[in-house]
């Protein structure tokens, strides 16, 4: 098979055709600035924190969002977290370091050891002996955003850059639909949030409008060292089950992750609209900006015996 743009050998087929190294470089990092250009993602007075798991995806936004801001003379730098999951998520935080330290990035890391005292395994067999009803990824997650936007604003950041693709949005868009409620949608998007607060580091997504495969096969054709295995406990959680599913459905009718998304973006507005909250309180424990009085971070932490929070 053939490049459709220009006849070299084929290392790609997308759904409008098949596409060369060079042409399918080309394609990708055009689409990733044109999301940031047409979404008005950053500006480049803005001091930019890429959250990296220093996987693949974090790995493509960061190289493309600093090969940016260097033509700016921006600020960039990167922040990961280790959860504590041993054999994976150091191993990436190496490569993360190596990365960054060849790339003269800034590199800060920040632990749920440090944070709250333990490692994820430890925090949910904790969980567990509280009889919480919380799986390992919605504890994770939850304990990971908090620090997330803790530290990049700690660190003087004024947009957190995620790596989320389009594989990832549109999983969350069928588990939201399917669980979580779709009042959930209206923080979706190239630019997160339903609700502008000062405490919140708006959070956006250059990476939005390509698919996984494109990303992994941006970071191959990069020879980016990354680790290309996923979390060991991914398998068991909720978001792989409609992963998998929606692979079938995109095998058999390609195309069906960008209708989700492009059908997501025509009633983002309407969702954003109607369900966005003007302004938020602070969280009495902790300061930290949140709809409740206390907010889930806290909550969870007091209800494992870890904080107390009035
Ligand atoms: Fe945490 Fe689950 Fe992601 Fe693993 S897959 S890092 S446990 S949220
Ligand atoms: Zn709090």
């Amino acid at each position: 098979m053939v490049c459709e743009r220009c006849g070299k050998t084929e290392v790609i087929r997308l759904q409008q055709g098949g596409l060369c190294s060079s042409c399918f470089q080309r394609y990708f990092e055009r689409k990733v600035y044109s999301t940031i250009r047409k979404h008005g993602l950053f500006t480049k007075h803005d001091r930019l924190c890429v959250a990296c798991s220093g996987g693949k995806d974090s790995v493509a936004a960061l190289h493309l969002v600093n090969k940016l801001a260097k033509k700016r003379r921006q600020d960039v730098f990167a922040l990961s977290v280790d959860e504590g999951i041993d054999g994976y998520r150091d191993r990436q935080i190496d490569d993360m370091r190596s990365f960054c330290d060849a790339n003269g990035i800034g590199y800060a890391v920040v632990s749920f050891r440090e944070e709250y005292g333990h490692d994820i395994g430890e925090l949910m067999e904790i969980a567990r002996n509280k009889g919480m009803q919380t799986s390992r990824c919605a504890l994770c997650g939850v304990l990971r955003r908090s620090i997330l936007n803790r530290h990049a604003k700690r660190l003087g950041a004024t947009r957190i850059i995620a790596g989320h693709n389009m594989d990832d949005e549109a999983q969350t868009v069928l588990m939201n639909l399917f669980k979580g409620g779709i009042e959930l949608a209206a923080r979706m998007g190239p630019s997160t949030g339903a609700v502008r607060h000062s405490g919140f580091v708006p959070r956006v997504k250059p990476l939005y409008y390509c698919l996984e495969k494109e990303t992994e096969a941006y970071a191959k054709l990069m020879g980016f060292r990354v680790l290309y295995d996923r979390c060991p406990y991914r398998e068991s959680s909720y978001r792989a089950y409609v992963a998998g599913k929606l692979d079938e459905i995109e095998d058999e009718h390609a195309g069906t992750k960008a209708s989700i998304i492009s059908n997501l973006m025509k009633i983002l507005p309407l969702l954003k609209s109607h369900y966005s909250v003007g302004s938020i309180p602070e969280c009495s424990s902790c300061g930290e900006p949140s709809k409740n009085p206390v907010c889930l971070t806290c909550r969870t932490l007091r209800d494992m015996g870890i904080r107390n929070a009035d």
